[in-house]
């Protein structure tokens, strides 16, 4: 049995330790364009800033894939797949027969159409080769401007700041991360933004990059006349799953690679996992593109099993995330940005707000199922919201004291027998009633699976290991 793998990261790493699990023979082969083992690739901002050493950003070393028994074909991409003769066309021609093949060829970033944004001086940031080559353009640079404030753009932007680089950010939207943020919450980034002297203009975009007679970048020109002087540009306006390599091949794709519960695509013994694909979304009950590191490790999971014959099922996922820029924290899931007062009939949102503590807590319910949060610098609840949206379970008994000052096992007591929180009563029961509370399904992942928040998406403290 040949296993062909096109791509070399996370979703790449899960479904080689899951087919080694089953099979312990078959021949594994790794198609890598990048020259380096699979690296942490939420690492990349914070080792620019300075903040992670080079050698914690490795996620597998060299000794990873030898003791595997795997093959990696390194500076070779996959660029066709010929589904009807089992095979795969890698760069210059090259043709590799599989059994089975895996596509975790991630996204790709999205380049708007700005005019002469081609060139030098003007990069995207999601891979090593591109954080290296701003690194090296650092020496260079005084100002530069930051094209989105999604978490890409935000997270370049403040180490391009430690790196001592002045900083605008354009974003088209009129909020910072506008799909994680609320007004509220997007109030107080602005503020932490203006503390920190980083710069950034909110619904407008970036026209066109102004260069001299060198090609060199000078500035560039917004849509409303603003002209911002620069000598780099950053552009982080979000990613697309990356289809280019399978046109032509049969393969069903809406926005990314198309892939049932077990991960396969529309083509027998083929497989996909990570950015490239689209899979099911838990809150919005449908397919789409969700671009995480927790989530493509999963599916990598449940690729590599079913490939070796096992029979495991995605259940899906949702959105999560937490960034913590300049001192501002926020940890997100779901339908985070539905703002208070202007819920629509199906939503009902709860907020707590402490500015003194700079504590802003929010969650959005929907039939009695929690349906998203937006945590603000106090982000210890995440995990267990997390958990919530996981489960499923009808909060209808807690929900209004959800955002409360208050553990939710003290809530539920509350709302139940109207005992006051901090009784010798509630704290006894403390521990087995929290864990009462919640379902098999809702501990199982509670305890186990690699997407609590804290483990996996707190890249700024800790490695990134799952
Ligand atoms: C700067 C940054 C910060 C991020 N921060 C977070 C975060 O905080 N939390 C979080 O959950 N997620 C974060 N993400 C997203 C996360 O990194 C991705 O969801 C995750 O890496 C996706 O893994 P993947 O296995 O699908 O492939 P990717 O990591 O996207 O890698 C794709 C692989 O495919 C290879 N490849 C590309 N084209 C081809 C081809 N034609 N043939 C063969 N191989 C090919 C690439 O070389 C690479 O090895 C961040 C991403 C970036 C860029």
């Amino acid at each position: 049995m040949r296993y062909v793998i096109a791509g070399n990261s996370v979703a790449t790493v899960a479904a080689i330790e899951a087919i080694r699990k089953r099979d312990d023979k078959g021949e594994i082969v790794v198609i890598s364009p990048e020259a380096r083992t699979a690296y942490c690739r939420p690492l990349i901002t914070y080792h620019l800033a300075g903040q992670v050493p080079a050698e914690r950003l490795p996620y597998r070393q060299e000794g990873f894939y030898k003791a595997q028994g795997v093959r990696v074909l390194y500076n070779r991409a996959l660029e066709g797949l010929e589904p009807e003769k089992g095979r795969v066309v890698l760069t210059g021609g090259e043709k590799l027969e599989f059994d089975r093949l895996l596509l975790a060829i991630g996204a790709t970033p999205f380049i708007p159409p700005i005019e002469r944004v081609e060139g030098p001086g003007v990069y995207p940031f999601t891979s090593m080769d591109h954080m290296e080559a701003v690194e090296a353009q650092l020496k260079d640079w005084r100002e530069v401007v930051v094209v989105g404030a999604g978490m890409i753009g935000i997270k370049t932007a403040e180490a391009l700041h430690a790196r001592g680089v002045k900083v605008t950010i354009v974003e088209l939207l009129d909020k910072i991360l506008p799909i994680v943020l609320d007004e509220a919450s997007s109030a107080w980034a602005r503020e932490t933004l203006e503390k920190a002297g980083v710069e950034y203009v909110l619904g407008d975009s970036v026209v066109a990059v102004e260069r001299n007679a060198q090609g060199d970048v000078k500035g560039v020109t917004l849509r409303s006349g603003t002209f911002i002087p620069c000598q780099g540009v950053i552009v982080a306006v979000g990613v697309r799953p990356n289809v280019a390599p399978l046109s032509g091949s049969g393969v069903d794709i809406n926005k990314g690679v198309l892939v049932d519960d077990r991960m396969e695509t529309s083509l027998e013994n083929v497989f996909a996992a990570g950015d490239v694909v689209e899979a099911y979304d838990l809150i919005l009950g449908a397919k789409r593109p969700i671009q995480l590191w927790p989530l493509a490790y999963r599916q990598g999971l449940i690729a590599g099993a079913n490939m070796a014959g096992g029979r495991k099922r995605y259940v899906g996922g949702f959105p999560i995330n937490s960034v913590g820029f300049l001192g501002f924290k926020v940890a997100s899931a779901g339908l985070s940005t539905v703002e208070p007062g202007v819920e629509e009939e199906s939503f009902e949102v709860m907020v707590f707000e402490d500015k003194e503590r700079g504590v802003y807590r929010k969650v959005v319910v929907g039939n009695n199922r929690l349906m998203g949060f937006l945590l603000l610098n106090d982000t210890s609840r995440a995990g267990v919201y997390s958990g919530l949206i996981w489960s499923r379970m009808d909060i209808s008994l807690f929900k209004d004291a959800l955002v409360e000052e208050v553990s939710m096992p003290e809530a539920c007591r509350l709302a139940a027998y109207g005992l006051e929180p901090w009784s010798f009563e509630s704290m006894r029961d403390f521990r087995r009633m929290g864990w009462a509370l919640f379902p098999r399904s809702y501990r199982k992942h509670f305890t186990a699976m690699p997407s609590r928040i804290e483990e996996v998406c707190a890249f700024e403290s800790e490695v990134c290991t799952i």
